[in-house]
C-alpha cells in the first residue's frame, strides 16, 4: 500500500506563507492565490519541513514541478533564501528565536551593503579615469561598511554561538574579507581579474546553505 500523505500542518503552512508575504515566492511573479510546494519531492523525503516548503502560485509551481521545466531546485532553494524568515515566526515564539532570526537579518543587510560598497570601491579603483577624490571617498565608505559588517558577524556569532550556522557565516565572512583585502593591497588601476569578479555568485551557495541551516534551527 502506497504510503499516504499527511497535509501540511495548518501552522507550518501559516508560516511559509508568512514567509513569502502570501505571494508567489518568485520575485517577478509574486502572483497570488499560492499554493505550499516542496523544495525536494514529497516522494523523495515524505516529511513536511519548513526548510523544504515554498509559497509558489499554481503556474510557478507546475513550472517547478515539470522536470524538463525551466526551475531547478539549485534555483528554488535561493529563492527560499531571498525571503525573510523573520517575518514566519509568530509572536508566539520564544524570545531567544527572534533574537537568532534578528541577527541574521543583521548580518544579511549588513553584508548586503558591504558587498555592494566594496564593488563600487572596486569598479572606481579600476577606471583610469577616477579622480583620487573619488577613489578615497569609495574607499572611505568601503571601512565603514566593513566596520558594520564585522559588527554584525560578531553579533551573530553571540547570538548562535558555537554552531555550523556561526561557521557558515564565518566562512562568508572571511570569503568578502579575503576579496576586499586584495582590493585594498592591488595598486590602482586594478586588474579585471579583481575588480569584476562577481562576488555575490561566489557567496551564493554558502549563503543559501546558510539560509536553510537557519531554517533548519528555528522549526526545531
Ligand atoms: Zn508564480
Amino acid at each position: 500500500m502506497a504510503a499516504t500523505r499527511p497535509k501540511v500542518p495548518s501552522e507550518l503552512r501559516r508560516r511559509v506563507l508568512l514567509e513569502a508575504g502570501h505571494r508567489c515566492a518568485i520575485p517577478t511573479c509574486k502572483s497570488t492565490p499560492v499554493e505550499i510546494a516542496h523544495i525536494i519531492p514529497w516522494s523523495k523525503i515524505r516529511k513536511h519541513e519548513f526548510k523544504n516548503l515554498i509559497a509558489l502560485c499554481p503556474t510557478c509551481h507546475a513550472r517547478f514541478d515539470d522536470r524538463h521545466g525551466p526551475i531547478d531546485q539549485k534555483a528554488m532553494r535561493q529563492y527560499k533564501a531571498n525571503l525573510n524568515p523573520l517575518l514566519s515566526l509568530g509572536l508566539a515564539n520564544r524570545d531567544g528565536q527572534v533574537a537568532m532570526l534578528a541577527a541574521y537579518q543583521e548580518f544579511r543587510g549588513f553584508f548586503a551593503e558591504w558587498v555592494k560598497a566594496e564593488t563600487r570601491y572596486a569598479a572606481v579603483k579600476s577606471r583610469r579615469s577616477s579622480s583620487l577624490k573619488e577613489i578615497a571617498d569609495s574607499r572611505e565608505d568601503a571601512i565603514h561598511k566593513v566596520a558594520r559588517a564585522i559588527g554584525a558577524v560578531a553579533d551573530f556569532h553571540t547570538v548562535w554561538g558555537d554552531s555550523e550556522v556561526s561557521d557558515l557565516a564565518g566562512a562568508i565572512f572571511y570569503h568578502i574579507a579575503d576579496w576586499s583585502d586584495e582590493i585594498e593591497g592591488t595598486p590602482f588601476p586594478l586588474p579585471r581579474r579583481v575588480s569584476q569578479r562577481n562576488i555575490a555568485e561566489e557567496i551564493s551557495e554558502a549563503s543559501t546553505e546558510l539560509h536553510l541551516a537557519i531554517c533548519e534551527q528555528i522549526s526545531m
